[in-house]
């Protein structure tokens, strides 16, 4: 028995084309494509014809022809070479059945690069196996998944060779395979879903696999037949040669697994290797050409069945897409918020492509569906999404490779697929692939342990293999369909779009509400303009009356209470119209020197109120940039207010001061007056509100209201502290701008 010492990463280079030997189930003779003269000869071929054989060598194919006693006397090799280079083909001719020693044989005729090759091997076959295959195709046929129509295959051609165990092998991504369907005798150990390093099938050989496919290891313990030729350091091209025997390496590999024969049928889709039908048997079990040929046209028949049932499956694949686009359209137009449109309904977010995870992080919002990164990793992903995709989309199989944080994290996310809906406020949408190693089940995966083979032997090199896989996929996750991508660009553009639509919606609704409020405005300073005239005259015909001797001072207090009357109500006229002037006027910014107003507003206050019993302390007071009149206004209903809720104490007093605060300017109205009960505290700024403890004090609980709209009209902030019975301090901050 041969001794290797197996190094699989020499695979690649090994010369497997021309091995200068033949398995020796069969012999070979090549000829020279120009003289017709015998070059090459396997050395079992005396085994098989006669003893001069081996004398063959130089000699015509007439030569050959006399030692290949037919019954069929017009037998001749030459003819029959002759009939193929005129048709450009053997494929008529191969496998022309003959006699040798009484025993029945197939011809079967190639080409090599310089010669042609005679390949003779052994009839078994006793039936026809071509109706066997016609309806092997047809019950193969039937299988309406992919997965059906691989199991369908593996049965159909374990039916036709018999061979122990079946497997369909995948060539996945990066060139490692997984059994994808697999029929086998019930004592064996399945290998279904088992993964192998691709370099259990190097390079070269997957080149061969395209060009012969089929390709037959009758038995892994026979001695190989040597080449024999004169001529020197030119090994005869063995790629079309059914017979070439095989590489050491794959012998030692199959022979690791307990295999003794071992055949293989390609699967081609769409021009590459997809995969192959691999069969083993655990004795040693020759196929016969035919049965090989028909299990070649199982193969065709599975390969185009393939490439057609994969196009309608990723058909489906776009369809389904599709489907989740429309259903998630329908939520966005039912549901009012965004996020709980694609995320609480059956179909969601996560449905768009064929990613384990999903976070969506919008309106400074983050909601996550199924295997995600923690929340504290998801952020400080979107800060580097932010700063590294330029695009719209962004996606990659590799993410820790390019960004190294994630590599806490890969084993949930090594793949990303990400949609920018918003750059700057960071609104966006990242599926997640795990890393591809945790989800595979692998043939020597050394953290499983190595079970042992049929015949007690390990399978090859396990751990090694696994370590070399591990770093072919370490840090990646399954690949990005181009049809999930496009998928994420179809939701994209609907979810943008309705962001759009309820921004519009919102926007819309502002300038209405902006309208009414103007048509409000405009409305009360009519009125109340229109007001004053009548008013006026009620005012002047009183007090006309009031001088009027003839009334006496019954009629005369009713006069008074009239004037009292009318002077309330143009207070109150005038305050509405100062409301409705705030919201109307155009704001006009200037530099406002405070401590000069507020001395002139308090001033005036103190006059209005006759407040001379009232201390007023002015503390620090930083200048402003705002609309002066408003400002004034402002200050002068706040001090009012101070001054005429503290005007019973005992010593009333008012503090106005500010300072400067993160941006802000922020001043006190301070009093320690009569207070506030904090119950009512969200209504005070309401327009005509006035709390229970002032009944016995004059308003019109209009002040606050225009105070409020100041601040509001300059973006600035109002409130409030107070203590019943204690005293209130009025904020009011402004940017500092
Ligand atoms: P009014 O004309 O009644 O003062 P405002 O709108 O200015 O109307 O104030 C609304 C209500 O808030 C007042 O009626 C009063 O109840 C309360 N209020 C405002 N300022 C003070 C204050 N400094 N101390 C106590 N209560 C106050």
């Amino acid at each position: 028995m041969i001794k290797f010492s197996v190094d699989l990463t020499n695979c690649d280079k090994e010369p497997i084309h021309i091995p200068g030997k033949i398995q020796s189930h069969g012999f070979l003779i090549a000829v020279d494509k120009t003289e017709l003269s015998i070059t090459y000869l396997s050395e079992n071929t005396g085994d098989f014809l006669k003893e001069q054989a081996k004398d063959l060598l130089n000699k015509t194919l007439t030569d050959l022809s006399s030692l290949i006693k037919q019954q069929d006397v017009a037998f001749n090799i030459e003819d029959l070479l002759q009939l193929g280079i005129i048709r450009k083909s053997f494929d008529a001719i191969s496998p022309y059945p003959i006699e040798i020693n009484g025993k029945p044989f197939y011809l079967i005729i190639s080409a090599a690069v310089n010669d042609w090759l005679l390949e003779f091997e052994p009839v078994t076959l006793q039936y026809d196996i071509q109706s066997m295959i016609g309806r092997s195709a047809s019950s193969m046929l039937q299988g309406k998944t992919i997965s059906a129509l691989l199991s369908g295959a593996a049965l159909e051609v374990k039916k036709l060779i018999n061979y122990d165990r079946i497997m369909i092998y995948k060539f996945l991504d990066d060139g490692h395979g997984e059994v994808v369907a697999e029929e086998k005798e019930d004592r064996l150990e399945p290998f279904f879903g088992l993964h192998y390093p691709a370099s259990d099938i190097p390079k070269q050989a997957r080149e061969l696999y395209k060009l012969n496919l089929t390709r037959l290891i009758a038995d892994v313990n026979a001695e190989d037949s040597a080449i024999i030729t004169f001529k020197e350091n030119e090994p005869l091209d063995l790629t079309n040669s059914g017979l070439r025997a095989v590489s050491p390496i794959h012998i030692q590999y199959l022979k690791n697994m307990g295999v003794h024969s071992s055949f293989s049928i390609s699967l081609i889709s769409h021009g590459e290797l997809w995969g192959l039908i691999a069969c083993h048997n655990y004795s040693p079990k020759f196929i016969d050409y035919k049965a090989r040929e028909g299990s070649k046209l199982i193969g065709q028949i599975l390969s185009s069945a393939l490439e057609y049932r994969e196009e309608e499956e990723d058909a489906k694949v776009i369809e389904q897409f599709k489907d989740t686009a429309n259903i998630l359209t329908d939520h966005l137009t039912r549901d009012k918020y965004l996020l709980e449109a694609i995320t609480t309904h059956k179909t969601s977010i996560l449905d768009v492509t064929k990613a384990e995870g999903v976070a969506v992080i919008f309106e400074n919002e983050l909601k996550t569906l199924g295997n995600v990164p923690t929340v504290d990793e998801i952020w400080e992903l979107t800060e580097w999404l932010k700063i590294n995709s330029d695009e719209s989309i962004y996606y990659t199989h590799r993410l820790p490779e390019i960004h190294s944080q994630a590599k806490k994290y890969k084993s949930t996310a090594s793949g990303i697929l990400s949609c920018i809906l918003n750059k700057e406020l960071g609104e966006m949408i990242i599926w997640f692939k795990p890393e591809m190693i945790s989800n595979v089940n692998w043939a020597g995966n050394p953290e499983k342990p190595a079970t042992p083979s049929e015949n007690g032997l390990l399978n090859l090199s396990p751990r090694k293999s696994f370590e070399t896989w591990s770093e072919v996929v370490n840090n990646t996750s399954d690949k990005w369909m181009p049809e999930e991508i496009a998928s994420v660009l179809r939701i994209r553009e609907i979810i943008i779009t309705d962001i759009n639509k309820k921004a519009n919606e919102i926007r819309l609704l502002n300038e209405k509400l902006h309208a009414a409020y103007e048509e409000l405005d405009t409305f009360s300073y009519t009125i109340s303009h229109d007001l004053r005239t009548p008013l006026t005259s009620i005012k002047t015909y009183a007090e006309l009356m009031l001088k009027n001797k003839s009334i006496d001072e019954n009629g005369k207090k009713m006069l008074s209470r009239i004037l009292t009357g009318a002077d309330k109500m143009n207070f109150l006229i005038k305050e509405i119209l100062n409301l409705a002037r705030v919201g109307r006027s155009e704001l006009n910014f200037e530099i406002v020197n405070m401590p000069s107003l507020l001395e002139e507003i308090k001033n005036e206050v103190w006059t209005a109120f006759k407040a001379d019993n009232s201390e007023f302390i002015l503390g620090q007071l930083p200048n402003l940039k705002g609309d002066k009149t408003m400002i004034a206004q402002l200050f002068t209903n706040l001090i009012g207010n101070a001054v005429k809720y503290s005007a019973k104490v005992d010593k009333p007093q008012i503090e106005v001061s500010g300072y400067i605060d993160e941006g802000e300017i922020i001043y006190a109205v301070k009093d320690n007056g009569i207070g506030i009960d904090n119950r009512y505290y969200d209504r005070v700024f309401e327009l005509f509100k006035r709390m229970d403890n002032v009944k016995e004090i004059e308003g019109t609980g209009v002040g606050l209201a225009i105070v409020k709209r100041i601040v509001e009209k300059h973006n600035g902030r109002v409130w409030f502290e107070s203590t019943l019975n204690i005293g209130s301090t009025f904020y009011v901050a402004f940017k500092n701008r």
